[in-house]
């Protein structure tokens, strides 16, 4: 397993290499693919997306217009304490019952002007995943061909533009996945805590039965803690 500080310095060097990421090279890949959103909604539903990952100052933007209310722990938690409690690095929106996001009315997204920075730069991505051969490289186009429109004409300064974004977010990201590990280490330290798979799993049980959890959430330098179940959620 590996220790903290491999894991602080992997992300780190993740930071790096999505800066140094030729911005030449990205914008020349958004301009081939010339991508245009169609406006099919796609996206904003549980066919694209099982749920909206929101950064710190998404959360605060939403919290602050909208209220608490629309947001949940972003699911798949990464700790479980041994005494049972959940931790995890940070909110997303909420869904309805049919999975699609609790801000889409079926035609648009009821809160456009706060829409959260994934909603922003979709379908662009700047993080490593492996392809079919399992070859581990740098993706930049998330559904290529399975929505909008191809080959358009983008100028050059919308193609930076975007290219700016895309990295300012994964960068973000990253940093809130940093500082969310530190504030674990120390937690679990100065309580004396422990991560139990076993008990993550057990947990998991009882919530897919309808058992009540606490999910302590990453936001904004601390933990807030959330009680949530499948039934009031
Ligand atoms: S916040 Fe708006 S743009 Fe983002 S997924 Fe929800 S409805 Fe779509
Ligand atoms: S970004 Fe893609 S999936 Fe989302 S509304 Fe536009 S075309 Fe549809």
């Amino acid at each position: 397993m590996k220790s903290d500080k491999t894991k602080s310095d992997e992300l780190e060097k993740e930071i790096k290499d999505i800066a140094a990421f030729p911005e030449s090279e990205f914008t020349s890949i958004i301009r081939d693919v010339g991508f245009e959103c169609d406006c099919c909604g796609k996206c904003c539903t549980s066919e694209f997306n099982d749920h909206v990952f929101l950064l710190d100052e998404d959360a605060e933007r939403i919290i602050d217009n909208v209220g608490r209310d629309c947001l949940l722990p972003a699911p798949y938690y990464d700790f479980c304490d041994n005494l049972g409690r959940f931790y995890v690095i940070g909110y997303a929106l909420k869904s309805k019952t049919n999975g699609n996001c609790i801000f889409y009315t079926g035609k648009r997204c009821e809160h456009y002007e706060l829409r959260p920075s994934i909603c922003r730069i979709y379908p662009y991505m700047l993080h490593r995943e492996a392809d079919e051969h399992g070859n581990i490289e740098f993706r930049q186009v998330s559904g290529l061909d399975e929505h909008g429109t191809y080959h358009n004409e983008l100028d050059d300064a919308a193609c930076r533009d975007i290219s700016g974004d895309v990295k300012k977010y994964e960068i973000a990201f990253i940093r809130q996945k940093i500082k969310f590990l530190h504030l674990i280490k120390t937690h679990f330290k100065k309580h004396g805590l422990t991560h139990k798979r076993q008990v993550y799993d057990k947990r998991m049980r009882d919530f897919e039965k309808g058992g009540e959890i606490e999910v302590y959430v990453f936001y904004n330098g601390e933990f807030d803690k959330n009680i949530i179940s499948k039934t009031i959620n």
